[in-house]
């Protein structure tokens, strides 16, 4: 794998795909820097170095050059973060761009205009790609967000440097992060899979069956399974079409010995609605009229042990309604044991949609190993896709 410490920037121009896709409000203030913030790392080592970088990046899902979605806003926030000055370049290919790349020193940072003001980009136009190409000595990818979306300037502008490419600090970590979970992994190891459905995560679960040795099932796609299994599910969340494929998994996960664990009891409610009645009930028997919406106290004692036992862990999906406080609780005891498995030196991965707004939401991410910035990103690796944005540098 080919990182930043297999380059030697000085005097290069590293043009970075950075993932600057941040949120702006009214009067285009930055809300949430995260992102630039994560970019930090990259952008520092390469000028260090002696190199000068030019950022690259989209914002939002612009209809052609519309100001409200221009990098420009960015510009002082990023500049701010860096802790040194930034120029802007208004076009991004072009002769705006030419210029401004043209007229760099080492230790300079030009950030260029939104890359999606250009059809292109998303079109993986190989002109509009070569354009971007000509502006540096050096690529680097450093936006997992976008790493599995054949873009031009994520993947096609690969191809014209095919000696001078390699992943950014962030990328690379993510890269790492899964493989220590999926092929580089102490025993045992634990896969927490919650969320809503089974349909929405079948091709995870098939590809993580191979590598694991415990399955944690939550979240409303229990529900499938256990009426698959001939329990009583009320009017939980199921997906009827979906009882014999959960019928599969079970078997498929017994003739790779991997134990899967399916909640034992659940807080079931008598509406949809964080207000509403709640009691806990085995889960082969919740009433007519009740839902299943988190995962019951004898079920987080197991949940425990398996979670305290591991040596690896990765989760992806909550264990309930995360998002109404009455249905948090199982969501966050699992961060919790998770959190302490992990000051046990097991390593923890959480990745691919909801989790990690759970995470964050409840103040878990410095606790886990590793918390993945690329939901959709995430999701395929984990269903095992190769992603072109990784296969274009690897290439
Ligand atoms: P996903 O995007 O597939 O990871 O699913 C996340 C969503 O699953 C969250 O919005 C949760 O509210 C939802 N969810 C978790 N548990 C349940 C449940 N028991 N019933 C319905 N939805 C659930």
């Amino acid at each position: 794998m080919k990182t930043l410490n297999d380059i030697n920037f000085k005097d290069k121009k590293a043009l970075i795909r950075v993932d600057f896709n941040v949120p702006l409000d009214d009067t285009f203030n930055v809300t949430d820097s995260t992102r630039i913030e994560a970019a930090k790392p990259t952008i520092e080592k390469i000028l260090n170095e002696g190199g000068s970088v030019i950022l690259m990046s989209h914002l939002g899902r612009p209809k052609g050059m519309q100001d409200e979605f221009s990098l420009r806003h960015i510009v002082a926030r990023t500049a701010e973060i860096l802790g040194r000055p930034v120029t802007f370049a208004s076009d991004c290919i072009g002769t705006v761009a030419e210029n401004a790349a043209a007229n760099m020193k080492a230790g300079d940072i030009l950030l260029l205009e939104n890359l999606r003001f250009y059809k292109e980009e998303e079109a993986g136009d190989v002109v509009f790609a070569q354009k971007l190409a000509s502006l540096g000595d050096v690529y680097v990818n450093d936006a997992f967000g976008t790493a599995h979306r054949a873009h031009a300037s994520t993947t096609i502008i690969a191809q014209f440097f095919p000696n001078d490419k390699c992943f950014g600090v962030l990328l690379a970590k993510e890269i790492e992060s899964l493989n220590k979970v999926l092929n580089n992994s102490e025993k045992p190891v634990t896969a927490v899979l919650g969320g809503s459905k089974v349909s929405s995560k079948i091709t995870v679960i098939e590809n993580v069956l191979d590598k694991i040795d415990h399955m944690i099932i939550g979240g409303g796609m229990t529900f499938t399974f256990i009426k698959a299994l001939g329990g009583q599910i009320g009017n939980s969340l199921c997906e009827d079409d979906k009882l014999d494929l959960a019928l599969e998994i079970l078997e498929k996960a017994k003739a790779k010995g991997v134990q899967i664990h399916l909640p034992v009891d659940v807080l079931a409610a008598n509406k949809f609605a964080n207000d509403a009645d709640t009691k806990v009930v085995d889960v082969n028997a919740i009433p007519e009229g009740w839902l299943g919406m988190d995962v019951g106290p004898k079920s987080l004692d197991a949940i425990k042990k398996v979670i305290l036992d591991s040596k690896t862990i990765l989760w992806n999906g909550p264990l309930g309604v995360f998002e109404m406080d009455t249905f948090a609780n199982g969501t966050i005891e699992l961060g919790n044991f998770i959190a302490e498995a992990t000051e046990n030196k097991a390593f923890s991965l959480v990745g691919g949609g909801d989790s990690v707004a759970a995470v964050k939401q409840f103040g878990f991410e410095p606790k886990m190993s590793y918390v993945s910035t690329g939901g959709g990103a995430m999701l395929e690796m984990l269903e095992g896709k190769t992603l072109p944005g990784i296969a274009a540098i690897l290439n």
